[in-house]
């Protein structure tokens, strides 16, 4: 039977929380919890953060020994904080299973093999066209794993689960698009279904039953950027600009995804500068008709500089090119504007510029307009900075995101029963 996760939107949150569950006492999914986040990480510490006496707290940390999820830490015997003899840490065994995630972009992917810490085991980067088709481009992705799999000497039972990131609006339930103006044909398709068909048919009928975990591109970025670079932010918003514009909104460490998954799509919210600007999504108007990579490479196609799409908007602004320049500053100023009401809903601590545009004269033209409109109010303690982990910052949120669905303490409680421990 297939694993699939319930839904996305449990995924990243029940990792940082959990010393106890609500049904009664803190169970060896909670134990890890604690461990993994580095609140309690000797048995003392976890008797003392649970209230479990040394004899239970002894008992489930053997079920995570014996699934291979803990291990004793590498540092020697700390003192205890109840006294006594000093304890040996613990600390989560993130050798014990890996991750492939995958971040596909209009005309791009990049594909790893991860360790459960996010650490790359093997990657490759190429060219996938999202307007193939799902049919296609995920029967592609599928043989892009098995090679890295091959390549880093693992078997498809080494694999606990996959992570994708699209640039499209995710419905959480599902895991599939909907309505994604940048992503013809993949309207409802069953994403996860044929990825682990795909992964199954080139790595082994193994992969036919590993959960998929599918989200928004910004979203995934956001939530890797703001682990890695703004682990303090308790409101962190990043833009994406690239063919297409999205945020990804991060809540006290979790994805703030709205209702419908709909939360950051805001390509298409209206703007005046726009109201003769056709947008993908059908309507007129919508910022990402003339702010993002792909209303500029328009823009400067039909000014004698041609370009494609987002990726060749940024090969030309890293050469400097005087009408990129000037077409990527006034974009900002476009996009900023916007960001001012963001920046007054959510009061964000650090807003984070990423993509194909992200450079000095977009952010320029952010700044012109975000601190001109927005009160001062909510820039006062505001960062506006660029990207920590550049291209690989969906990838690594995508193999985040499916780590922190799977040893969330509830989800880590059910699959530790299901391995018999
Ligand atoms: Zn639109």
């Amino acid at each position: 039977m297939t694993e699939q996760p319930g839904t996305s939107r449990t995924s990243g949150r029940d990792g940082k929380d959990g010393a106890t569950r609500r049904s009664g006492q803190a169970g060896a999914g909670d134990l890890l919890a604690l461990v993994r986040s580095g609140r309690a990480t000797t048995r003392g510490a976890l008797q003392q953060a649970t209230g479990l006496s040394r004899a239970t707290v002894g008992q489930r940390l053997d079920r995570l020994f014996r699934a291979g999820w803990l291990r004793e830490g590498a540092g020697g015997p700390v003192d205890s904080p109840l006294g006594g003899r000093p304890s040996i840490t613990l600390e989560f065994d993130d050798e014990h299973a890996v991750v492939l995630a995958a971040d596909l972009d209009t005309r791009h992917a990049r594909a790893a093999l991860l360790t459960l810490t996010g650490e790359t085991v093997a990657e490759r980067a190429g060219t996938l066209v999202v307007e193939d088709g799902p049919e296609v481009v995920l029967g592609e992705l599928g043989r892009w794993f098995a090679e890295l799999l091959e390549k880093a000497g693992r078997g498809v039972d080494a694999v606990c689960g996959i992570g994708l990131a699209v640039p499209g609006p995710v419905e959480c339930d599902t895991g599939r698009v909907v309505q994604p103006p940048i992503m013809p044909g993949w309207d409802g398709y069953d994403i996860r279904g044929r990825l682990s068909r795909a992964v199954a048919e080139h790595a082994g009928a193994a992969a036919a039953s590993l959960p998929v975990l599918v989200d928004n591109d910004a979203n995934a970025m956001a939530y890797a950027e703001q682990r890695a670079a703004h682990p303090d932010a308790s409101a962190f918003v990043l833009v994406k600009v690239s063919t297409g514009i999205g945020a990804g909104v991060v809540v006290d460490g979790s994805i703030y995804r709205g209702t419908d998954g709909g939360a950051g799509d805001i390509g298409h919210i209206r703007v005046p500068e726009g109201a003769q600007a056709l947008c993908r999504c059908g309507s007129y108007g919508c910022l990402a008709a003339v702010a993002s990579g792909g209303a500029v490479a328009r823009r400067l196609t039909a000014a004698g500089v041609p370009a494609e799409s987002g990726s060749d908007v940024r090969q030309l602004l890293a050469a400097g090119h005087p009408e990129a320049v000037a077409l990527a500053r006034e974009a900002g100023r476009l996009v900023g504007d916007v960001l001012a009401t963001v920046v007054t809903l959510l009061n964000p601590g650090v807003l984070m510029i990423a993509g194909d545009l992200a450079g000095t004269p977009f952010l320029t033209g952010v700044r012109e307009l975000l601190y001109q409109r927005a009160l001062p109010r909510s820039t006062a303690h505001l960062e506006v900075v660029t990207s920590r982990l550049g291209e690989r910052a969906g990838l690594v949120g995508a193999g985040a995101l499916v780590v922190e669905h799977l040893y969330a303490p509830q989800r880590a409680e059910e699959r530790l029963s299901a391995l018999g421990v």
